[in-house]
């Protein structure tokens, strides 16, 4: 448990936590061949005791080697939670349960890395996909078949006027 939480430690003051979680810890399975995790997670997070339960808040920063769904190339997405805060019960039903007096960050964290994972990774916004050498012939034979079947209506309407 690397981003761990002593509450012991926690009674006296607040806990900084700064560093750097290997990507494997996140334990993401992204399900998906043009994101992948390769980067640790750096995070620089500050833990709080409340009365009842610990209020975790700071910046996580994580680089996603991803693939651009329009034109295939890699590049890397910068998935950054700039104020992220997350308030973990110690009691009550859906409180978490220390092992050893200590809490694992873990889940919170992948579950809010999670819903910010790109849906579409894109290389630029303004990205026009693969370059138009390897897209055109197929698009130019299809307007050429337009072209025909418009001018064999002209001619089944100059027949109808016969
Ligand atoms: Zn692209």
């Amino acid at each position: 448990m690397p981003l761990a939480v002593n509450l012991r430690h926690l009674e006296a003051h607040n806990i900084r936590m700064e560093g750097k979680l290997p990507a494997r810890e996140l334990d993401i399975d992204t399900l998906d061949t043009v994101i992948q995790l390769a980067q640790p997670l750096e995070y620089d997070l500050e833990v709080q005791k409340l009365e009842d339960g610990l209020l975790v808040h700071g910046r996580l920063l994580l680089n996603l080697d991803c693939q651009c769904v329009r034109c295939l190339k890699p590049f890397q997405y910068r998935l950054e939670i700039d104020g992220w805060a997350c308030h973990l019960p110690l009691q009550g039903e859906d409180c978490v349960v220390p092992v050893n007096d200590c809490v694992d960050l873990t889940p919170y964290v992948r579950e809010d890395i999670l819903l910010e994972f790109p849906r579409h990774p894109l290389c630029d916004p303004e990205c026009r996909g693969l370059p138009v050498a390897s897209v055109g012939k197929p698009r130019n034979s299809s307007n050429i078949g337009k072209t025909g079947t418009d001018k064999s209506a002209w001619v089944e309407l100059n027949k109808l006027k016969l």
